[in-house]
């Protein structure tokens, strides 16, 4: 057992483990201590400075979240050398900073503009060279804009931890900035477009390629009728864009505010999450049975598609044809929805509000080309809402529009890592044997980057395996590969934590970041939405019934092969 330190922070006397850090001992005494290239679990280097502090035993300023805590030790956390020395790295940030803080999309939520605030910085004081970087919007999910980069590297940290390393500095001196190898634009090289980058960094120099304006021209268009769907972890974090704490489920402000924006209809993507589980699971036992290309990966993840055709083309095979519920509910708009209503697909405009920015790219895909029109992620719908001038908390809830409003806790949980496996789960092992009747798959459940379990099904037995985080799926990978592990099927999310904590999710600032569980907190409001659901099994949805009566007969038939399915191919890159 570790043994713990006692030490004084501002007189405040604090006991951590040892080891620990003087920002975690600060936490612990309910200090903040301020921060710009710290990020919890994705980047500790310390080389910003902006958390300096005084300590008993050190020589000069040290920086908080790298310098370990002793025994008797006194930390002055608000000194005037310490302030003197916070502003001066602030005011040398700001001098080769472009302000643009008027149109930048994180005015307001910006960690730089809330400490030059903080410390009274004079954003002229210090004027640097001009040294104006192009703008990369190369790739239809991520824009960078250097010139507003203050070098944190926790971009940098966050692509590194996916295990994907598209981006790292390049250069050296005052010229040194953020990019791709050798300086290609960011959509011919490795990225993923899972868009952590974007979470982590703390000003506006990344943002997600904004569709906004395509859809306000879709809301005016006479000719068009626009249709919205939302993923299932969006009403776990929107609220979070109108200050409402983390992990509300604001599922029913969430529609009213939508049906305030205009569109035809607004429907619930849990829907489309319950028939990929019809899908995949019919698919999973067709190839249990037939004991061929095992195991078998999900494949609702566009960001872990692409990793899969870049990293590892030899595992396409295993990959679920279904498409993802995002490319599914395109799809069944513009045929099912299209013929049974009479509307020419041409008019009708479909926009999925997603927690992502792979699956913008995902709409680009040759294979799913005009399934979604435009895909928004929950940040851009809050800016819409707030554009609007619609006033979320104070809407009441509403109900998603039939036929699509009706899913099940199964199709609620896609949101959250493990949750696409229990949902599967759920639906085919019940399809195997009608007498099973078990709901709960509680070891696939939970934040661990990677979750094994066996299960015991109609005298069969299924080895599963739940990973969130590309790391964790390399690893999941490479065991395979040398035969140190056997499955028959396997969860994957690019994201930490799955959907809930995916690259379009609302930025928090970092001091609830560094001290909140956001992806326990977000996951959590769909596992008690699932709960709650009378219908827990995908299998069991009625809106289930009815796509499968009148419209593609049962599950992996051909009408569903031709409109639901997909196929993926090998994308070398350097
Ligand atoms: S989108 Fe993901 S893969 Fe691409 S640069 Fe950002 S973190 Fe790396
Ligand atoms: S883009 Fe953002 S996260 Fe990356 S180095 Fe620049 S400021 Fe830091
Ligand atoms: S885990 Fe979810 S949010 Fe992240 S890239 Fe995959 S689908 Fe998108």
């Amino acid at each position: 057992m570790a043994k713990n330190v006692t030490l004084k922070i501002n007189n405040i006397p604090v006991t951590v483990p040892e080891g620990s850090t003087i920002l975690d001992a600060a936490r612990k005494a309910h200090i903040e201590i301020p921060t710009l290239c710290y990020l919890k679990d994705v980047s500790c280097v310390g080389s910003c400075r902006m958390c300096v502090v005084e300590a008993t035993g050190a020589r000069g300023l040290v920086a908080a979240c790298v310098a370990p805590v002793a025994d008797g030790m006194e930390v002055r956390t608000n000194t005037p050398k310490c302030r003197e020395s916070r502003k001066m790295t602030l005011e040398l940030l700001l001098s080769k900073h472009k302000k643009k803080c008027l149109s930048c999309e994180r005015n307001h939520n910006c960690e730089l503009q809330k400490l030059s605030l903080g410390y009274g910085v004079d954003e002229d004081r210090f004027k640097g060279e001009d040294f104006v970087l192009p703008i990369d919007d190369s790739a239809p999910y991520v824009v960078r804009d250097n010139d507003k980069c203050i070098n944190c590297m926790r971009c940098v940290a966050a692509c590194r931890k996916q295990n994907v390393n598209a981006i790292g500095p390049i250069g050296r001196g005052f010229n040194v900035h953020v990019g791709s190898a050798f300086d290609m634009p960011l959509f011919e090289s490795v990225c993923v477009g899972c868009g952590q980058c974007i979470v982590a960094c703390p000003v506006g120099a990344l943002s997600e390629r904004s569709t906004v304006n395509e859809v306000w021209d879709a809301l005016a268009d006479p000719v068009k009728q626009v249709v919205f769907f939302t993923a299932p972890s969006v009403r776990a974090t929107l609220g979070e864009a109108f200050d409402m704490p983390v992990g509300t489920n604001v599922e029913g402000k969430m529609v009213a505010a939508i049906r305030r924006l205009g569109p035809a209809h607004v429907f619930n993507m849990d829907v489309t999450a319950d028939l990929t589980i019809m899908e995949e699971a019919s698919e999973l036992i067709n190839r249990i049975k037939t004991e061929k290309t095992m195991p078998m990966f999900t494949s609702c993840c566009p960001a872990w598609i692409k990793y899969v055709e870049q990293k590892y083309p030899e595992y396409i095979p295993n990959l679920s044809t279904c498409k993802s519920p995002q490319a599914m509910f395109g799809a069944l708009l513009k045929s099912y929805w299209c013929e049974k209503n009479g509307i020419n697909p041409e008019n009708l405009y479909v926009v999925s509000v997603i927690p992502c920015t792979a699956k913008k790219y995902e709409c680009h895909r040759e294979q799913l080309e005009g399934d979604v029109d435009a895909a928004i992620t929950t940040r851009e719908l809050a800016r819409m809402i707030k554009t609007a001038g619609i006033k979320f908390t104070e809407l009441p809830n509403e109900e998603f529009d039939n036929p699509f409003a009706t899913a099940t806790g199964g199709g609620a949980i896609f949101g959250a890592t493990g949750g696409v496996m229990e949902a599967a789960l759920r639906t085919a092992a019940h399809m195997m044997d009608g007498a099973f009747e078990v709901l709960d798959f509680p070891d696939v459940r939970g934040t661990n980057p990677i979750k094994e379990a066996v299960y015991s099904v109609a005298g069969k037995t299924v080895r599963v395996a739940v990973a969130s985080g590309l790391d964790n799926a390399k690893t999941i990978l490479e065991q395979l590969k040398s035969g140190e592990k056997q499955y028959d099927f396997i969860e994957i999310m690019a994201c930490p934590g799955g959907c809930v904590n995916g690259g379009g999710q609302p930025t928090l600032s970092d001091s609830v970041r560094n001290s909140t569980e956001l992806k326990m907190a977000r996951a959590k409001a769909l596992y008690t939405s699932d709960k709650h659901n009378a219908l827990r099994r995908s299998s069991d949805s009625p809106v289930m019934d009815l796509l499968y009566n009148e419209y593609f007969s049962f599950p992996n038939s051909p009408k569903s092969h031709e409109i639901l399915h997909t196929s993926y191919k090998e994308d070398k890159r350097i």
